[in-house]
């Protein structure tokens, strides 16, 4: 196989018998890699790698951020985001103490007993999570209530699979992903305007875009911040 530097990234080059040029970025670590048909040259090839340089960045950021943070063991010096901003555990086992969390300049202290296994400091450090969520969440709620001027009956912060937040428009109801306590505060208010918004309309209908151009009119950056955001 063939490699090719493109702004300072090595591009693995494959020539087959094929018609089309075809492009991958392959987890853990963003390998790009190209299948070009035996007929181009490498300036033809190049050519079409920087035209799709956008796509490809983000590619590789979103896979190699993801891989770093993933998996969580909850031990010392292990990086932990909140709220934005990237913090190192610091496991203090330490049975004097009733257990608990604090930020003490970079790092997040989590005081537990001697003998608590990861999934217990997951646990506590999720408690604190939701115990920080939830009021930053509320007055987001109060603004949108008053400007779209309809409210949830019933909104809480939970663990979620897979999804940033949950509306069902029938009961009033929201739920918001307690990962979300990881994320800048811009993208915590995209995603509580979102689910809000379908308070008024349940499907990502015109009229529910138009509401998040109307209150977040850079909604769409935001959104590609929070879903290229490490967790
Ligand atoms: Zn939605």
């Amino acid at each position: 196989m063939q490699s090719l530097n493109v702004n300072d990234i090595e591009i693995q080059v494959e020539r087959k018998p094929i018609k089309n040029l075809h492009l991958s970025v392959y987890p853990p670590d963003g390998r790009v890699h190209v299948s070009a048909p035996l007929s181009y040259l490498d300036e033809k090839i190049i050519l079409y790698i920087n035209k799709k340089w956008a796509w490809i960045t983000a590619k590789r950021k979103a896979l190699t951020s993801f891989d770093i943070q993933s998996p969580r063991e909850y031990v010392s010096g292990e990086a932990h985001y909140f709220m934005g901003q990237l913090y190192r555990l610091k496991v203090i086992r330490d049975g004097r103490f009733p257990q608990h969390v604090e930020i003490v300049g970079d790092y997040i202290n989590i005081t537990v007993r001697p003998q608590a296994e990861p999934q217990h400091i997951e646990g506590v450090l999720y408690a604190w999570y939701k115990d920080h969520l939830t009021p930053v969440i509320a007055p987001m709620v109060e603004k949108y209530s008053e400007k779209l001027g309809v409210a949830p009956e019933h909104w809480e912060v939970r663990k979620m699979a897979a999804r940033w937040g949950s509306c069902s428009t029938a009961k009033k109801k929201i739920l918001f992903n307690i990962e979300l306590a990881k994320k800048p505060k811009n993208c915590i208010e995209y995603v509580v305007l979102h689910e809000m918004a379908h308070l008024l309309s349940r499907t990502h209908s015109k009229a529910f875009r138009k509401i998040l151009d109307l209150n977040l009119p850079n909604w769409g950056q935001i959104k590609e911040e929070l879903n290229e955001f490490p967790l």
